[in-house]
């Protein structure tokens, strides 16, 4: 299907810096398209990144009506480059809008959209080990609005930064703290949905944690604050000592990452069973200090994996194996992000 989306390309061309500071750098060009009711989606195209021009009583600017996304797009050793599932990114991103009574996108624009994107910032997409192109769909309502209802008018972007590796200095542990006092989402609110609201409101028991030395935070569920539900803005993964892993189960508060649902279909092929399951804390730490649990780590597309050494829970700290990153996380890593750089087959058709 050909898509009519307008390319206008920048007068000038940046260049990839050598040192990537995540977030820090953009691409020259950026997707859009606008969203009325009588109209529907129309005016898609790909120009020059420029800032916005949005009424101050724009309806994301008071109520938070936001949505985004977040995928890579990473070099293969034969200056090929692959997107990872990005028909699961625009799935979510269709859910979110949904729950956040925003207008769908069409996924066939969408993904034809950032295929186009990505092919004109190319030479953005990084060759060091470990770096990719952030890409981040985003949908804010725009319409002028403050009497408190769902908006009718919105805005579809897509902008890319380049980003390093995760792991600039190897592959190592976090040290993480349990949030006792701070909830990130409740079941029946929009924890399961992308939306910005959920970020901001992590901020406070992050930046508490920072305070006290620990790089993330452990949420719980809201309802009981006794089962675990993600860590900073991951998913959770658990490994035994007999190599099976388990994951918390999604429950309405917890973001259905795609690296969890990749991580539960490539395990079992690496011998390792991934089972959801509740997760109560207490019962967690008892198995980490008598080393029943053996590997503990977050997975999302920022680091794909990234092992937890410590848990620090109501002033008492858990050191999973050594406080050292484990075999079993190291070999999820480098198959999955092998397949996602091309230097691993892949047996799922995951890779465009
Ligand atoms: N949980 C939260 C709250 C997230 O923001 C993310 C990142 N999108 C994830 C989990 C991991 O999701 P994914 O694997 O799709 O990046």
């Amino acid at each position: 299907m050909t898509v009519p989306i307008a390319i206008d390309v920048a007068p000038e061309r940046g260049q990839l810096p050598e040192t990537l500071v995540f977030g820090a750098t953009y691409t020259d060009h950026m997707f859009s398209q606008r969203y009325r009711q009588e109209a529907g989606w129309h005016d898609a195209r790909i120009g020059p990144l420029q800032p916005l021009a949005l009424h101050p009583a724009a309806a994301v600017l008071h109520y938070s009506q936001e949505i985004f996304e977040g995928l890579k797009a990473y070099r293969r050793a034969d200056g090929g480059i692959n997107l990872f599932r990005p028909d699961q990114n625009v799935a979510r991103f269709n859910r979110s809008a949904r729950r956040m009574v925003m207008p769908e996108v069409d996924a066939a624009l969408h993904l034809a959209a950032l295929k186009q994107f990505v092919d004109l910032e190319r030479h953005w997409v990084p060759a060091a080990p470990g770096a990719s192109l952030y890409l981040r769909p985003t949908m804010i309502a725009t319409a002028p609005r403050l009497d408190l209802s769902a908006a009718t008018e919105f805005l579809h972007f897509i902008i890319a930064s380049p980003v390093g590796g995760y792991f600039g200095a190897g592959f190592q542990s976090v040290d993480v703290l349990v949030s006792d006092q701070c909830r990130r989402a409740v079941v029946g609110g929009v924890g399961e949905a992308k939306t910005g609201g959920n970020y901001a409101a992590s901020l406070y028991a992050s930046d508490a944690a920072a305070r006290q030395g620990y790089q993330q935070v452990l949420w719980l569920d809201a309802r009981e604050g006794r089962f675990i539900e993600e860590v900073g803005s991951m998913n959770i993964c658990f490994v035994y000592a007999d190599g099976s892993i388990r994951t918390p189960a999604l429950t309405g508060s917890i973001l259905p990452g795609i690296t969890r649902d990749s991580l539960m279909q490539l395990a079992p092929r690496l011998g390792h069973s991934l089972e959801e399951a509740q997760l109560d804390i207490d019962e967690v730490l008892a198995g980490i200090d008598a080393g029943e649990i053996t590997e503990v780590f977050g997975c999302g597309t920022s680091a794909v994996i990234s092992p937890i050494g410590r848990l620090a829970f109501r002033g008492s700290e858990h050191v999973i194996g050594g406080g050292q990153p484990g075999p079993v996380a190291r070999r999820l890593y480098e198959t999955l992000s092998g397949i996602q750089y091309g230097s691993v087959e892949d047996p799922f058709g995951w890779v465009v």
